[in-house]
């Protein structure tokens, strides 16, 4: 068949067509788990649905085929109105998207199968419950009715039958529900609520094929970066039962803690439930160790599928059960998510069991992971009491203002506030709120819970099931005892231990970040023996060792100052890859520069230069000196002149103010004319960079003899400096090579002078198209090339970074011409070609030619992979991110 695929014929690795769920549904028949027989839709058919605007027909007739084989596996019809086989109509994406798209469940219930259902199961209660859930989820997800008319309906049956929960209520109760229900059907959408089985399963198809599309499930994608092209494909499975009364039930269990990575019994139980109950928080879960004594039978029997899940997975799974009468069902399983500190602590657990092996083990932890480690905590030491405690669900330090809901989360982070979510349970609805916050806080729900699944998957703070909290959303108050706290007031929770504080309180660093600041010793003496922790250091440690041996890529940092260059080698940097001398020019030396443009003589100018000469040699004996024995890549000066001079604007107001007055101070008119002179539409694509090493050459000849004469003294020190001159902005070969000329002059000239011998390489970065389609000349006179890739984005795009990002980039994501900004990271198909060409034409020169990047891209983990299979030699990133690089670059290389 084309588009419908039986769960047997399926396997783990067709996520592309048949969704992370179908093709791991299809895993566990394969290896003979007890999964309620079905079949799966594929995202073919979706995109199919999505194009078109309608099913394929051949898709109907693949679902009866389909629909009759699992009847004929279970032995009763779809609907049929005695021993009704019902269904459950599931999404499942490529990627998981918790919560994000449509279930529905019980299809095929009507007014006559829901009677045979009660027969059947000998339960009048449990069939109408079942029918009345259906059109409540039929009615919201696929008519698109308002669910708080459900909600309400039901509401007013409970006040009506004086009973506080929904277990309570009884088969009347439910029919009087069921008729309610309908009533709401029918006057919202008009119609009646579809009889026909066959009928609502294929509304309920499209419902699903539509969910792909909803504007919370386009949101997850963008934040997440999964493309919108994947489709969804729908699962379509016989329904088993989890509210058949007490020996019945439905749990979410994980083979290993998700946020300690320790190994055990970790889950949520809920007895006489059917799905949702358990993610959605609504009734409060046992720890799913209770389950062996409820039933001895299934908890040995779901221990024994967790075991050899985890086993044939080798990793950490999740899964999603249902026990009908004492009988198990796999209803889902995956690859679990789970937080950092758990990956890196699982993966090596894992090696340490001979599951993986350590190539793996790098592969199931990202740089992104590594970074959310290196976030701080806050300070045990504050004193601070917290006023209560929930679920830590999502490790981080979060301090913010209190929103209840999306509309004040985004009001709140639009003023340039701290945000943090605090509701009763979180929704898919509640998205954008969460998007808006630095962390989430709820009342109810574990830590299956949508806000901590979505949180964990987003890597945001987030503490759950904090019972003591009373969350009104309508009032905008939440009570903790006595206390009670407003919109705007400001909390902090800590998604490590769950605790939630009034106030403020002080942060301090991550262990992990002691370690890669410090090393490994003083990281496990500041850990003071807490076993979890120095678990995780050695962990990190293992693995970043790890993916140190086995990368090709170097990884260099970005680093201006004596301080930053230190820091940089502390956290494994290599070497600089970026040192940018303008920043030595800004403050109070900026007035040398200006000297050196408002210069009527060339005496003058000389003398202005010459001034600068000392200066910029101690910067860079400090700089070298820092990086004793690593190369240094210093790039001569780069912006265009109106950086160092004042605002146009500004000085001509100053000085008709001042000529008002008739006190005008002489050199102001000075400065203004030179203003004007200098000033540019379009800087950025003006005077900057090598044009203006050529118009003003002492400046550059200043840098190079600063740059000779602090190795000189450094050698004579016996230190081994290795500096490495770079001209930015270079378009033509012919740029360079006067550029070069000049500097080998100068170069000789001080070696002559100081006796000692230099040998200091010359390159140039590759940031301009041209420079990059004409790399192989260019390389005549370059030891040595640096993608610039953020000018290179920026001219190749012919983006202005300052301007587009704001203005237009959000509706370029959303309308599918970007999947992410091409300045976070690099855009391999258009922008890496040329950084491609440019390697290749520049080793066809030179072949030994050193090639590296420079700029946000160096540190960015997917581009990081791009540069590895370009075959650069280094990346260079800020100091923050060099552990990130080298472990990503690690990842690249097996
Ligand atoms: P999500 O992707 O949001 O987890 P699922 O498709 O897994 O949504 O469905 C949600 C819940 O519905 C499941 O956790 C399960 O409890 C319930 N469910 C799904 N299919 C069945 C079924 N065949 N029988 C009983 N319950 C089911
Ligand atoms: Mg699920
Ligand atoms: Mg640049």
């Amino acid at each position: 068949s084309t588009y419908v695929f039986q769960f047997s014929e399926g396997n783990k690795d067709q996520k592309d067509l048949l969704g992370g769920k179908g093709a791991n549904l299809a895993e566990m028949v394969n290896m003979g788990l007890p999964v309620p027989p079905g079949f799966t839709i594929s995202t073919e058919a979706c995109k199919a649905y999505l194009a078109n605007g309608h099913v394929p027909p051949s898709l109907r007739v693949e679902v009866t085929m389909a629909l009759r084989a699992t009847e004929d596996q279970i032995g009763r019809h779809f609907g049929a109105d005695e021993e009704p086989l019902l269904l459950s109509v599931r999404s499942g994406a490529k990627f998981s998207m918790p919560g994000m798209m449509e279930t529905v469940l019980n299809v095929g219930l009507n007014d006559r199968s829901v009677e045979g259902l009660a027969k059947f199961a000998g339960d009048e209660r449990f069939a109408w419950d079942s029918y009345r859930r259906l059109i409540q989820m039929f009615g919201k997800t696929v008519l698109d009715i308002d669910g708080d008319l459900f909600a309400d309906a039901l509401d007013a049956q409970k006040a009506k039958a004086g009973v506080k929960s929904d277990p309570e209520l009884t088969a009347d109760d439910h029919k009087a529900v069921v008729a309610a229900y309908k009533a709401i059907v029918q006057e919202q959408s008009g119609a009646d609520f579809p009889q026909d089985p066959r009928t609502q399963l294929d509304m309920a198809i499209e419902a699903v094929f539509n969910s792909w599309n909803t504007e919370r499930a386009r949101l997850y994608r963008r934040r997440e970066r999964i493309p919108h092209d994947l489709g969804t494909a729908v699962n379509v499975m016989a329904m088993v039962f989890g509210n058949l009364g007490d020996t019945s039930g439905t749990g979410v269990c994980f083979t290993r803690d998700p946020s300690s990575g320790h190994s055990g019994v970790y889950g949520d139980y809920l007895s006489n439930a059917q799905g949702e109950d358990v993610v959605a928080g609504i009734r409060n879960t046992l720890p799913l160790a209770d389950l062996e004594h409820l039933d001895p039978k299934s908890y040995a029997e779901l221990r024994a599928a967790m075991r050899r899940l985890e086993t044939h997975y080798r990793d950490l799974c999740d899964i999603e059960f249902t026990i009908e009468r004492g009988k198990l069902w796999m209803l889902q399983t995956r690859v679990g998510k789970r937080t950092a500190a758990a990956a890196f602590r699982v993966a090596t657990q894992l090696v340490d069991e001979h599951l993986i092996t350590l190539d793996e083990a790098i592969g199931r932890v990202t740089g992104t992971q590594l970074t959310q480690l290196l976030f701080p905590h806050f300070d045990a030491a504050s004193g601070a009491q917290p006023l209560a405690k929930g679920l830590g669900a999502s490790p981080g330090a979060a301090v913010g203002e209190i929103a209840f809901d999306n509309a004040g989360a985004i009001a709140r982070k639009q003023e340039g506030h701290s945000v943090i979510l605090v509701r009763r349970e979180t929704s898919p609805d509640d998205l954008p709120g969460m998007v808006a916050s630095v962390g989430v806080l709820t009342a109810r729900g574990g830590k299956t819970s949508h806000a901590a699944v979505v949180a964990r998957g987003m890597g945001m703070c987030a503490v759950v099931g904090a019972e003591a909290l009373k969350v009104d959303p309508v009032g905008k108050t939440v009570k903790v005892g006595k206390t009670t706290l407003t919109e705007g007031d400001i909390i902090a929770i800590d998604g490590a231990t769950g605790e939630i504080f009034v106030g403020e309180v002080p942060v301090v660093d991550s262990p992990v970040m002691t370690y890669i600041a410090e090393g490994i010793d003083a990281a496990e003496a500041a850990v003071h023996g807490d076993a979890e922790t120095l678990d995780l250091i050695r962990s990190v440690d293992r693995l970043l060792r790890y993916a140190d041996g086995v990368r090709s890529l170097r990884v260099r940092a970005n680093a201006d100052t004596a301080e930053d260059a230190k820091r940089a080698r502390d956290r494994g940097a290599q070497g600089i890859g970026l040192c940018r001398t303008e920043h030595q020019f800004l403050g109070e030396r900026r007035q040398y520069v200006e000297n050196v443009i408002l210069a009527e003589t060339d005496e003058e100018k000389q003398a202005s230069l010459d001034a600068l000469v000392p200066i910029q040699r101690q910067d860079f004996i400090e700089l070298l000196g820092a990086m004793d024995g690593l190369p240094t890549t210093i790039r001569l000066i780069d912006p265009p002149l109106h950086e160092f001079l004042p605002d146009l604007t500004e000085l001509s107001v100053k000085v008709a103010l001042a000529e008002a007055k008739g006190e005008v101070d002489p050199h102001d008119l000075k400065l203004l004319a030179a203003v004007q002179r200098t000033h540019e539409a379009n800087p950025m694509l003006g005077l900057r960079g090598v044009r203006l090493g050529l118009k003003i050459p002492g400046l550059f000849d200043l840098q190079i003899r600063a740059i000779a004469e602090a190795t000189v003294h450094l050698l004579g020190e016996g230190k081994k400096p290795k500096p490495e001159i770079m001209v930015p902005l270079v378009g033509s070969v012919r740029e360079l090579q006067i550029i070069r000329d000049r500097a080998e002059k100068i170069l000789a000239d001080v070696a002559s002078t100081s006796g000692v011998e230099l040998r200091i390489p010359i390159g140039c970065m590759i940031e301009l198209p041209r420079a990059a389609l004409t790399a192989g000349r260019i390389a005549e006179e370059a030891e040595f090339f640096s993608f610039g890739t953020n000018d290179l984005t920026q001219t190749t795009w012919g983006f202005s970074r300052d301007d587009v990002e704001s203005a237009f980039f959000a509706d370029y994501l959303e309308s599918g011409v970007l999947t992410i900004s091409p300045f976070e990271t690099l855009d391999a198909f258009g922008v890496g070609s040329l950084v491609k060409m440019g390697v290749k034409s520049g080793r066809k020169t030179r072949p030994d030619i050193h090639i590296g990047v420079c700029g946000e891209h160096g540190g960015d983990p997917e581009s990081i992979h791009f540069f590895h299979k370009a075959g650069l030699d280094y990346v260079s990133c800020s100091p923050f991110r060099v552990p990130v690089a080298r472990l990503e670059a690690g990842r690249a290389a097996v």
